[in-house]
């Protein structure tokens, strides 16, 4: 079996990044696994309202023009266009699709530590590939395939639609019917404003939501993410950004809020089948629940390294795992963004080129 230096797994912004400066600087050995059909990460799957005009902005990838789009066309569309553009132009070589199912210390390695690790990925259809055996990992596996959904008592028993964020197509599927969205986000309020053109909106956070009055400047970015890197070097989960800068206001979400469509429900308590119990004990009738209740990061093939720590976090160094640095998360905590995405890709193979250079190879 060849021993590879790096396998990226992810060809989100977060694996291009990498794949640009591991081309760019040379003298690694690496490969790219996607579980994508084709280019684009998670953006292949955004909806169609989720125009170029909607989205926070998407930063260029690295040795790329900006994207240039017209503000109605949807991301899932030009984004894609863009990566592959990306591709071609550097001749990235990603093999897809394929899923990596498992990444684990190669128990038959003697010699120096640190070990190689095997990556163990499967087609498709389900059918094991190859092994891959490497001296270090740089996932990117974003969050997309990991939807989270709180679990509450009642919901097998509702008789309409529930969905999520990662499933939801068109605010017409919801023409007519009252529709609970629960959620204190970015997508909890686009899913409000849209369906409430077409149907009856309930608005439900867990928190009351805060609304700041500043647009969103350099410098609360800058803030939010300072807030989300120090929880991760502290080895803690990490949080959504909006829980560090809270929501800001838009001329959209003032006349939403004008129309009474912001007045916030406290969560209910329980699902029935017709509807929700709500947190002071009364019932109301629904048709649908739309759950922008986020996302986890996708780390489930990791687990047999033993990753996280007493408090469910994975404490970083950089880009780095503190405890493991053969293992580098990408568009993690800080970096989940496309502008944190760029950059920890860079700041991964400066690292790895540093590390790697130490080590020798182990048998
Ligand atoms: C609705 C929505 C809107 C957003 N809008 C913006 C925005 O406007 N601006 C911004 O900066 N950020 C935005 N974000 C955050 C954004 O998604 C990230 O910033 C960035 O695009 C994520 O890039 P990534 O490479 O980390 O992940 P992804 O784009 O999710 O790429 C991960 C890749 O890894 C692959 N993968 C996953 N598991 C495996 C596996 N086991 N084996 C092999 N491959 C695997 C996936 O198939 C995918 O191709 C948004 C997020 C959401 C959910």
């Amino acid at each position: 079996m060849e021993t590879l230096d790096v396998v990226v797994i992810g060809a989100g912004q977060a694996g291009l990044s990498a794949a640009h400066h591991l081309l760019r600087r040379g003298g690694l050995r690496f490969a790219i696994l996607d579980a994508e059909e084709g280019p684009g990460g998670a953006w292949r799957h955004r909806w169609d309202s989720l125009t170029m005009a909607a989205v926070n902005g998407i930063r260029e990838l690295p040795g790329m023009p900006e994207v240039d789009a017209a503000d109605d066309e949807p991301a899932h569309r030009v984004v894609p266009a863009y990566f592959s553009d990306f591709e071609q132009r550097f001749s990235v070589r990603i093999q897809r699709p394929v899923r990596v199912t498992r990444v684990e210390e190669d128990p038959s390695a003697d010699g120096p530590e640190p070990r190689p690790l095997l990556v163990h990925s499967v087609a498709t259809d389900g059918t094991p590939r190859p092994l891959l055996r490497t001296r270090a990992v740089l996932n990117a596996t974003g969050t997309w395939t990991r939807p989270f959904r709180p679990a509450l008592p009642g919901a097998e028993e509702f008789h309409g639609t529930q969905l999520h964020t990662a499933d939801y197509v068109r605010a017409e599927d919801f023409a007519g019917q009252r529709v609970a969205i629960v959620g204190g986000g970015i997508s909890a309020l686009g899913h409000l404003l849209e369906i409430a053109e077409v149907g009856e909106t309930l608005w439900y956070t867990r928190r009351e939501p805060v609304f700041q009055d500043l647009s969103f400047t350099e410098e609360l970015g800058r803030e939010a993410v300072a807030g989300v890197e120090r929880r991760v070097r502290e080895g803690l989960p990490v949080g959504s950004v909006v829980s560090h800068t809270g929501l800001v206001w838009t001329p959209p979400l003032r006349a939403a809020a004008q129309q009474g469509l912001l007045a916030r429900r406290p969560m209910f308590t329980r699902l029935t089948p017709h509807g929700v119990v709500e947190a002071d004990g009364t019932e109301t009738a629904l048709e649908a629940i739309v759950w922008a209740t986020g996302f986890r990061h996708e780390l489930r093939h990791l687990a047999p390294l033993g990753l996280r720590n007493r408090h469910g976090g994975i404490a970083l160094d950089g880009t780095a795992v503190a405890d493991d640095p053969r293992l580098h998360l990408l568009g993690y905590g800080p970096s989940a963004s496309t502008i944190g995405a760029n950059r920890a890709g860079r700041a991964a193979v400066n690292r790895l080129l540093k590390d790697l250079a130490r080590v020798p190879v182990a048998a």
